[in-house]
C-alpha cells in the first residue's frame, strides 16, 4: 500500500518466522492476507527460515456477482498460484465466510489445485450486528452440519475463525473423526 518497501515486509515476516522456528514451531499459518505481494513477502520469508511447513490463506468476500475476491481484488486461483510460486506448502481461506460460502471458494481451489493441501478456518457463520455488539450465529451443530460439504470437496484441513468457540472446534472434530 506503499507504507513500507517489499524488503521491510520481508525482514518483519522473517524475523517473526526464525523466532517461532527457534520456538520449536513446526509450521506457521500466514492468514488473512488480501494482497499478493505482501503474501508472497511472507511466504517468501517463512520458507527461508528453514524447517517451517507454510500455510498461507486469503480473506475472500463474495461479490455482487456471486465470485470471490480479496479486498484488493484477487481471486481464489490467483491469489493461491502466488503463493504456492513463492513456496507455500498449503493454500486456502479463513474469516470472512462461514462454512457454507468456503464451499463455494474450496471448489473454486480444487478445481484447478487436484492435490495441493488446502486449509480452510471460518467464521461461525456471517455476522451480524445486535445492540452494537458483531454476533456470529452459527451453533457448532450448524457450523459442522456446512463442513461437510467443504470435507467432502477435499479440504485437508479446517478449523474455525471469528465466532468460532471450543465447542464449534469440537464439532468439527466430532465430524472429522466420524467420518472416518
Ligand atoms: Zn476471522
Amino acid at each position: 500500500m506503499g507504507d513500507v518497501t517489499a524488503e521491510q515486509l520481508y525482514d518483519a515476516f522473517y524475523e517473526q518466522a526464525q523466532a517461532l522456528r527457534e520456538g520449536g514451531a513446526d509450521a506457521v499459518c500466514i492468514e488473512t492476507m488480501m494482497d499478493a505481494d505482501e503474501a508472497v513477502q511472507a511466504v517468501r520469508a517463512a520458507k527461508a527460515a528453514g524447517g517451517l511447513d507454510v500455510m498461507a490463506t486469503f480473506t475472500f468476500e463474495r461479490t455482487k456477482q456471486g465470485t470471490y475476491r480479496t479486498m484488493m481484488g484477487l481471486s481464489p486461483a490467483d491469489a493461491a498460484r502466488a503463493v504456492l510460486d513463492a513456496g507455500a506448502d498449503v493454500i486456502g481461506a479463513n474469516c470472512g465466510n462461514g462454512m457454507e460460502r468456503m464451499a463455494d471458494i474450496v471448489e473454486e481451489l480444487r478445481n484447478i489445485y487436484k492435490e495441493e493441501y488446502i486449509l480452510v478456518h471460518a467464521n461461525a457463520g456471517l455476522p451480524r450486528n445486535e445492540n452494537g455488539e458483531t454476533v456470529y450465529p452459527e451453533t457448532p451443530q450448524e457450523m459442522a452440519a456446512h463442513a461437510e460439504k467443504l470435507l467432502d470437496l477435499g479440504t485437508n484441513i479446517i478449523g474455525g475463525c471469528c465466532g468460532t468457540t471450543p465447542a464449534h472446534i469440537q464439532a468439527l472434530r466430532l465430524l472429522v473423526d466420524a467420518r472416518g
